[in-house]
């Protein structure tokens, strides 16, 4: 059994769905939980503190050990002020879990800067705020596991939601870079697009997705990705309904030529197109390039 006795782990966005499921499983499993959430409605209107208090109550009452934070991920003085919560308690950070976020869908013609901007601000910014308050802890004890939480309509677009697809690809790129930079660090950083029942999603799937698409079977992988044994970094995964992929950017092979033009760029349309042999990093783009 994969456990976390003595490990801190910061879950942002846990008094709901996911998150809650996310500090539920780590806190029954040993770990010290950070449980943050401001309390808002899906469109991140509002706050209370009561969501973030049940989650801890509730862990509390399993023999579990939880604090609960209400504090902004988007501004950089919440986001520190989680990471101070976590440490005045217990006295490190080992684990970040990034996964607070809200809707804001409008069809891409009809919608406002601010739309666009405080969904960004959420998911993007409040990833890189929490993650940055949390890294000089990590770097200093050479020790640190990094989730966050993209989505299918990230990595695949998905009507209504420019916004929100937007952020959820930025997540990609961050994870990715932290993924590099953290190495040396021992900090291994990964993402997930998960698919669950929650309130985010009960108005939009089937209802037979109920049963079936629990938050459990998400975090399932939340903990495999944060335990200490997980070597895995700077990987994005698919999960929901108890299935798990890897998904991944990849380039095709490609075609290449001295003689470059929309012309032979048209006549050549299929072997651009191709996706087999491919590669997985910008390294190994530029070497095919030269
Ligand atoms: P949810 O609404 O149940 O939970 C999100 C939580 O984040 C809420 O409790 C909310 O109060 C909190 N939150 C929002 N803004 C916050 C802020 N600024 N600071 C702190 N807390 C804040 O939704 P969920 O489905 O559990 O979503 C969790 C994450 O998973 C989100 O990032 C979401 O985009 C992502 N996701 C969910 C699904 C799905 O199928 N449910 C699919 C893809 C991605």
């Amino acid at each position: 059994m994969l456990r976390f006795d003595g490990k801190v782990a910061i879950i942002t966005g846990a008094g709901h769905g996911l998150g809650r499921s996310h500090a539920l499983l780590l806190a029954e499993r040993g770990a010290h939980v950070l449980v943050n959430d401001l309390g808002g409605a899906l469109d991140g209107t509002g706050a209370s503190t009561g969501p973030a208090a049940e989650v801890v109550e509730l862990i509390t009452k399993n023999g579990g050990q939880a604090v609960a934070n209400t504090d902004n991920v988007a501004t950089p003085e919440g986001a520190k002020a989680i990471v101070r919560s976590a440490v005045d308690a217990f006295g490190k950070v080992d684990i970040v879990v990034n996964n607070a976020g809200i809707l804001r869908d409008k069809s891409f013609g009809k919608m406002t800067v601010e739309e666009f901007d405080t969904v960004l601000a959420v998911h993007v910014r409040g990833s890189y705020l929490v993650s940055q308050a949390a890294y000089p802890y990590l770097k200093e004890q050479g020790y640190g596991r990094i989730v966050n939480t993209s989505s299918p309509a990230g990595l695949f677009g998905n009507f209504g939601q420019a916004n929100y697809s937007t952020a959820k690809m930025g997540l990609v790129g961050l994870t990715k870079t932290l993924a590099i930079e953290g190495a040396r660090s021992g900090i291994k950083a990964n993402a997930i697009a998960p698919i669950a029942w929650t309130r985010m999603t009960e108005a939009l799937l089937p209802a037979e997705f109920e049963a079936k698409f629990t938050a459990e079977r998400v975090s399932a992988l939340v903990a495999f990705l944060t335990h200490e044994s997980c070597e895995v970094t700077g990987e994005v995964f698919s999960v929901g309904g108890g299935k798990v992929a890897r998904v991944f950017v990849a380039e095709g092979p490609g075609w290449k030529t001295d003689d470059l033009s929309p012309e032979t760029i048209a006549a050549n349309w299929d072997s651009i197109m191709a996706e087999q042999p491919y590669v997985l990093s910008a390294a190994d783009s530029m070497k095919a390039m030269l």
